[in-house]
């Protein structure tokens, strides 16, 4: 029978709390009977997987629980109470917020705002409820072959358009490549099955060449006892393999990264000993050394990469982490809350922390609030700008990192250390210079805020700043909303 895999797959929490997801399979078995999926299988089919996908993720009982009865409010005649008298209030809830998020239809971008708001709100409250939303939708994409075509778009343009975004943000990269990779397909049809061929040609070729490099790593690592755990390759994603062809005007010879190296090591230092090696073994390309463990990307991850000139003078990228920085760079926020190998909970609470890496997600919350009325295209496209495009990082005077869009200015530096500033700005010296304020600050830039008591802040600002806080701050400022 089918919930026998997920009986396995939840081995790893108490036994107790086994046995009421056994008992949730058998309230399901009743409340779907007799209803089919497309595909001609029992409906059960897929509660279960969505639960299995839970439980590769580590989560809580109550979250692979709350899985399974993930349709239950909206497909069977079950009602809240009754989940709640036989699961308690948690997940009754639970199955309650995400039939909430499937009440909205996605119909392109108008109606995406209310789409992100519903799962950001629904994030901040209890971000397992976003997880389980996830599992449904990566289960229906993986099987999305048997729905209508008109309708398989419609969904593969929301996966690509809200929800791969929305997992990159959240940290979880392996899903955000999943769900990219099973919605180009259907919605490029053509380019997808143009880059699989391509990727198949080259592919054996590279792995060939990276299983000959892996000795001569292996080897040089351990004469300078780095404590390395292991050297894998890894693919990239169809998608955004894609995506970098476009920006490389599809040269082939300048996608170094179709297949990286990656080598899992023991600690933080052993991450730059491994750089060392292979910096010692190879030439570094310039320019092309990133350190994501000083300056971790906003969405959390961590590593070493660097692009050499390895052997035969083959242009290869190396990655360079620890475990830990490979679990949160798989699933994101979602490891804050991953049972350990000790089988305990890390965190308690499932709401969102006030504080640190995923404060934005309140911060957006917010001053969306504010704006509820003015759900215009403007607001979209700063919003999309701001959370989903590339981030830089600046610096202040005294070496705080300020987080920022690609493409921000100065004003938008200030306004984001505090509104205050931005409002008496005058001037901005960059890395120690007296710059326009509508120049556009680069990755590492120190910043020095000028200000003046009786300044105001001038309309034409609104024609170069880049984040949502500093338009909307001086809107305010001007009194023109
Ligand atoms: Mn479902």
């Amino acid at each position: 029978m089918s919930s026998q895999k997920l009986l396995q797959k939840v081995k790893y929490l108490p036994e107790e709390e086994q046995k009421s997801i056994q008992k949730a399979i058998v309230f399901i078995k009743k409340a779907h009977f007799n209803q089919k999926r497309l595909s001609g299988e029992s409906y059960i089919i897929h509660p279960i997987a969505v639960a299995e996908i839970l439980a590769e993720l580590k989560l809580d009982s109550l979250s692979i629980i709350a899985g399974l009865l993930h349709d239950v409010l909206e497909d069977t005649p079950i009602t809240f109470k009754e989940i709640e008298k036989e699961f308690g209030k948690e997940v009754a809830n639970l199955v309650k917020g995400v039939s909430k998020l499937s009440e909205i239809k996605y119909r392109g971008q108008e109606r995406s705002v209310e789409n992100f708001r519903r799962m950001f709100l629904a994030v901040a409250e209890d971000f397992r409820v976003i997880l389980i939303k996830f599992a449904d939708r990566l289960h229906n994409m993986r099987t999305i072959k048997w729905l209508p075509q008109e309708k398989q778009k419609r969904i593969a343009l929301e996966t690509m358009e809200i929800f791969a975004p929305l997992a990159n943000r959240l940290g979880m990269g392996r899903l955000k490549g999943e769900f990219e990779d099973l919605a180009f397909p259907i919605l490029y049809p053509n380019e997808y099955n143009w880059i699989r061929n391509e990727v198949n040609k080259r592919y054996g070729e590279r792995e060939n060449y990276l299983r000959k490099l892996k000795p001569i790593i292996e080897k040089e690592l351990r004469t300078e006892k780095i404590n390395f755990i292991e050297i894998n390759f890894r693919a990239k994603h169809l998608w955004s393999l894609y995506q970098k062809l476009q920006r490389y005007d599809m040269d082939w010879d300048k996608i170094y990264d179709l297949v990286a190296l990656r080598i899992i090591v023991k600690t933080i230092s052993d991450c730059y000993g491994a750089l060392g090696v292979i910096h010692k073994l190879w030439h570094p390309l310039p320019g092309r050394i990133k350190d994501y463990i000083a300056l971790p990307k906003p969405n959390g991850y961590q590593s070493l990469h660097t692009t050499v000139f390895a052997k035969d003078g083959v242009i290869t990228e190396f990655q360079i982490r620890t475990e830990e920085m490979h679990r949160v760079a798989e699933n994101g926020i979602a490891s804050h809350w991953l049972y350990d190998e000790f089988g305990k909970n890390r965190e308690k609470t499932f709401s969102l922390p006030k504080k640190g890496m995923f404060s934005w997600i309140n911060q957006l919350l917010e001053w969306q609030k504010k704006l509820s009325s003015n759900t215009s295209k403007e607001f979209l496209g700063t919003l999309k700008f701001d959370f989903f495009n590339n981030r830089i990082f600046v610096f202040t005077p005294k070496g705080d990192v300020i987080n920022l869009p690609q493409d921000a200015t100065p004003i938008d530096f200030a306004y984001q250390i505090h509104s205050e500033i931005g409002d008496h700005c005058i001037g901005a010296k960059v890395n120690g210079k007296l710059t326009a304020l509508s120049s556009q600050l680069k990755n590492g830039d120190i910043i020095e805020i000028i200000t003046a008591k009786n300044k105001k802040p001038s309309a034409d600002w609104l024609k170069f700043v880049k984040t949502y806080k500093a338009k909307d701050k001086i809107k305010q400022a001007l009194k023109i909303k």
